[in-house]
């Protein structure tokens, strides 16, 4: 660029020259042709030192907005947003002093934001770029994990951004318990095979009553593992479907006595009791409802006492909504338990549960489905008495 205007300046100058060397020849005046030339010369030095104007920076805001005040625009964010100067707050959204506090505005900002990481990013010098955030935990309640971004502006004041990851710390940290449990629990029937396969293999094999015998309990550690597989496929498929709403017509009333007549092979099958009221049809998947009521009368099974009733009720709950309950009189779940049965593997006695083939995966199941089928699942419980679990499902809308 400034090379080609320099080559640009010579030419001119040369022209200048010309026209000055003209002018002597055409008058023989070399007083006006120096007068020609000095001024030819200073007009192409005035026009070359010039040069172009430098390229004006893009436009911050439209012809027709005026620029808006700062604090306007960190109102306007629904994270917390703090404008520092001299290191005291000059502006805080409504995020930032919800966060911190309404009195933040003025305060140092180390006292603002009371957390020693944040102090020490914030007393950093940085060199205007947004350099790397910084993870703040147990800003605002003692869970909450914050992340901060410090920007600084032309004119030296910074611009402070909190962003909330409570809910994707949660959701990885979920992931990681997650494959960390399936994995134990897929590890444990298989290593009990192993073991019982190389015994064979070795002395054991030879007699016929404990080879039958621990041909039995491989057999069933591989059906535990079957078990373990098909709920482990249930979940991802169910949560691959979450936001698609089922909309087939679902009878529920024949869906029930279907189920209680594939139970009806199992040892509890004379405990059961159906009390069934005319509903309408809810909109639904018909093999997931029934693996709701699979899960959960096979719990009310499983759980109640032997030889006490195992009730299935269904009724209308309004005009929109259809009522299935499944009591059962057992020793019941002390209510600390009772937030977390939907957890995925979470059981209330491990021992009890694999003893009686649970998978720890049932009510995670009856959670996911009943989600996406719009309802809303209650598990209600009294110790020494029984557990009801109650399910509202959306009746089908007549378009
Ligand atoms: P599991 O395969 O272990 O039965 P679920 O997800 O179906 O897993 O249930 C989770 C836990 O909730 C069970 O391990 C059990 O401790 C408890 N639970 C579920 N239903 C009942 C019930 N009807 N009565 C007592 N405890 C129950």
């Amino acid at each position: 660029m400034h090379s080609y205007l320099g080559v640009r300046t010579a030419l001119a100058l040369v022209v200048a020259v010309i026209a000055a060397a003209a002018s002597l020849v055409l008058n023989g005046d070399a007083q006006a042709s120096l007068i020609v030339l000095v001024c030819a010369a200073a007009a192409v030095l005035i026009a070359a030192g010039g040069g172009d104007p430098a390229p004006a920076p893009p436009p911050r805001w439209s012809e027709a907005t005026r620029e808006p005040a700062i604090a306007d625009v960190v109102e306007a964010i629904a994270e917390p947003v703090l404008v520092i100067a001299d290191n005291r707050v000059e502006a805080a959204n409504q995020g930032a002093r919800e966060l911190l506090g309404e009195h933040v505005l003025g305060e140092d900002v180390r006292v603002a934001i009371r957390h020693p990481a944040a102090a020490e990013r914030l007393m950093r010098a940085d060199n205007g770029a947004p350099g790397a955030p910084i993870h703040l935990v147990g800003l605002g309640t003692r869970d909450q994990r914050w992340e901060m971004r410090v920007r600084t502006l032309g004119d030296g004041r910074r611009v402070v951004h909190l962003v909330d990851r409570t809910g994707s710390y949660a959701a990885e940290r979920m992931r990681v318990d997650f494959v960390a449990n399936a994995s134990h629990e897929l590890r444990t029937p298989l290593a009990s095979m192993l073991g019982y396969v190389e015994t064979l293999r070795e002395d054991a094999g030879d007699d016929p009553e404990t080879r039958s015998r621990f041909l039995k309990i491989v057999f069933g550690e591989a059906q535990r593992m079957q078990r373990l597989i098909e709920d482990l496929i249930s979940l991802s498929r169910i949560e691959a479907e979450k936001y698609r709403v089922p909309d087939k017509d679902v009878d529920l009333a024949e869906l029930t006595q279907q189920v209680t007549v594939e139970l009806s092979g199992s040892p509890r099958a004379a405990d059961l009791v159906t009390q069934i009221a005319d509903v309408p049809p809810v909109a639904g998947d018909p093999t997931q409802l029934s693996q709701i009521l699979h899960n959960v009368i096979g719990n009310a099974m499983k759980y109640g006492r032997e030889g006490t009733p195992v009730t299935v009720s269904l009724q209308p709950e309004g005009e929109a909504m259809v009522r299935l309950t499944v009591s059962d009189e057992g020793e019941g779940i002390p209510a600390q338990h009772l937030p977390r049965l939907t957890e995925r593997f979470y059981r209330v006695d491990s021992g009890r549960s694999r003893s009686l083939g649970g998978t720890g995966l049932g009510l995670a199941i009856v959670k996911h489905i009943v989600e996406r089928h719009r309802g809303r699942l209650d598990i209600a419980s009294t110790v020494g008495k029984g557990t009801t679990v109650t399910m509202l499902l959306p009746v089908r809308r007549l378009s």
